[in-house]
């Protein structure tokens, strides 16, 4: 038998091809499998005659990426399908999104005879099974037949329908060509993969599609480990919905899904944790993910607003790093761990609150996150082992090294928890004399006397002159309060360093600025830790200025989305 960790990672390259749905072969002993089917002489022939779209050729036409198209409107929803088809030629048109789905079919017959570049899905899928139909299983099938004589390749019907449908219903449902979809949707849970697909493998559909809920990280590998054991069964979709879902939209086609499904844009997901369709193609390039691609990803909570995944993807991309690297969510190490294990992942950022906890479970740390307790990089080696790194001291004294001398230099540092540990101990390194406040007044002593710096009241940081005053706290960051920890009257010092990198300007640089003062600002951090992490990940210089690029650009936008509108 297969274990775990060899089924996720050797999966063979896809040969393009199914193994079942090809006329005249023949199904694995005991299984039904995808019935035989004919193959249409040319594209046309769904429009033309009953005999049912072939998957062989479905498959050919289709992308690993299936968008949704939804709208409020027959017009809405065709000028949304308009835009989309630019880009993407393998689409669903979630028919349940209407009012009255019946409506939009002139239209989309129209359109899919003009475009035959395109491969369409319709789903009308009832209110009862998590869409937005409120009509009954009979009215369902009626429009999807309606759907499959105006042209659509495939038609999704819920497994719930399915048994709850005549034979003779089914037949005409199947009658005008086009393939049947079978899905199962669990909303709750990751569970019975196996037997909700035996459920629905008696009703021979072309395509079986199955989606579940992660509520861990491991239930991705749970979906993967399903989708590798019954991929030569039938066409198989699997996917797991929710934040903690991400590896399986990215990595479950490697595992044997077929394809997957993608919003349209941001704020038009269809299910929980879809991701826009342009992210998995031009930021996860999902079309490049093979067998060898190596998995990384920022590991932690919260790491939704994480620009890890960005920098890193780019990076790659840049430098022809065939890896791919993924938020992964989760509250648990041990969880972190399982998944680390499964996949196997190859390097991890590590963020809050795991950066302690994860040493013990390290092969070994480099000398400086023993000392520090925190180690924010993760690396697993070639004899399979991970190793631990902080990248953190280095984003901290570089910048600063590269502006003034730090032996001798006065340094206050605001904070006592990971980040100022770093910043402390990577300071006190280089000579500097380093200051500690911290909100709790025993963390910044207790940190004082391990890396061997002083501790400072907050009333004689205004009668003090420092070199450098660095905040390693989260006070500026966007949405926490209060907005700055200093007033101007006690910037006395000649540098200003904000850890903090999003907003680009948090209120203690514009502060600073104001006072004339120069600044670091936590972005240059935040892109020089992170390319200390590509470099031990890949060996390969970090294309830092591009990293910088794109956080920047990102942080922009965000800062411009949350601008009030004037
Ligand atoms: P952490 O371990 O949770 O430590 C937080 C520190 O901030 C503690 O000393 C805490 O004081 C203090 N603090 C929290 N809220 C405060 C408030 N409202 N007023 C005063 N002090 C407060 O977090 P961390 O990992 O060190 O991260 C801290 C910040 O650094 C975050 O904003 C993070 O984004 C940033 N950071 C940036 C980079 C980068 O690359 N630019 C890298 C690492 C971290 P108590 O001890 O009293 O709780």
């Amino acid at each position: 038998m297969k274990s775990a960790t060899a089924v996720l990672r050797a999966v063979p390259p896809r040969d393009g091809g199914p193994k079942l749905d090809v006329k005249g072969s023949t199904p694995r002993p005991g299984t039904p499998g995808p019935r035989p089917i004919s193959t249409p002489t040319n594209g046309n022939s769904v429009r033309e005659g009953p005999a049912i779209v072939s998957t062989h050729f479905i498959r050919s036409r289709i992308g690993k990426i299936c968008v949704a198209i939804t709208g409020s409107t027959p017009a809405d929803m065709m000028q949304n399908a308009e835009e989309i088809v630019r880009e993407d030629h393998f689409v669903e048109f979630r028919l349940d999104y209407l009012p009255n789905p019946v409506a939009i079919l002139p239209r989309l017959k129209q359109f899919l005879y003009e475009r035959g570049e395109i491969t369409a899905i319709a789903t009308c899928r009832r209110a009862s099974t998590g869409g937005k139909f409120k009509g009954t299983i009979p009215a369902e099938l009626e429009i999807l037949e309606k759907a499959a004589q105006a042209g659509c390749h495939l038609i999704d019907i819920e497994l719930q329908t399915a048994e709850h449908t005549k034979p003779a219903q089914m037949k005409k449902l199947r009658s005008h060509g086009a393939a049947l979809i079978i899905s199962y949707h669990d909303f709750e849970s990751t569970k019975n993969l196996d037997a909700i697909f035996d459920r629905i493998l008696p009703f021979q559909p072309e395509f079986i599609k199955i989606v579940a809920t992660a509520k861990t990280l491991a239930d991705n590998v749970t979906m993967m480990r399903f989708l590798d054991r019954r991929r030569d069964e039938a066409n198989l979709v699997g996917i797991s919905m929710g934040e903690q879902g991400t590896i399986s939209r990215v990595l479950g086609l490697r595992a044997g899904s077929v394809f997957t499904f993608a919003a349209a844009h941001a704020g038009e997901e269809t299910g929980p944790g879809q991701i826009e369709a342009r992210t998995l193609r031009e930021t996860w390039r999902i079309d490049h993910i093979d067998a060898s691609t190596k998995v990384y990803g920022v590991a932690g909570n919260p790491v939704r607003h994480s620009l890890s995944p960005l920098m890193h993807n780019i990076a790659f991309r840049r430098e022809t790093v065939n890896g791919v690297f993924l938020p992964l969510q989760t509250t648990r190490l041990n969880d972190l761990l399982t998944l680390t294990r499964e996949v196997p992942l190859h390097g991890l950022a590590i963020t809050m609150p795991f950066k302690t906890d994860i040493i013990k479970h390290l092969a070994k740390t480099d000398a400086l996150s023993q000392k520090i307790g925190a180690c924010n990089t993760v690396v697993r080696s070639q004899d399979g082992k991970l190793y631990g790194f902080n990248t953190d001291v280095a984003a901290v004294v570089r910048p600063l090294e590269r502006r003034l001398p730090l032996k001798g230099a006065k340094i206050l540092v605001l904070g006592a928890g990971g980040a100022g540990r770093a910043a402390v101990f990577g300071l006190v390194e280089k000579g500097a004399e380093v200051f500690i406040w911290n909100r709790t007044a025993e963390t910044a002593k207790k940190l004082a006397r391990q890396a061997k710096a002083k501790t400072i009241r907050r009333e004689q940081i205004a009668k003090s002159n420092f070199d450098v005053i660095i905040n390693t706290t989260p006070v500026g960051m966007r949405g926490v309060k209060p907005a700055s920890l200093l007033e101007p009257k006690e910037l006395n010092t000649r540098l200003v360093f904000d850890l903090v990198y999003n907003p680009i300007d948090t209120p203690l640089i514009r502060m600073a600025r104001e006072k004339g003062l120069p600044v670091i600002t936590g972005v240059e951090m935040f892109v020089h830790q992170g390319a200390r992490q590509f470099e031990i990940w890949t060996g390969k210089p970090a294309p830092e200025e591009e990293m910088l690029r794109v956080v920047i650009h990102a942080l922009r936008q965000e800062a411009q989305k949350s601008e009030p509108a004037r």
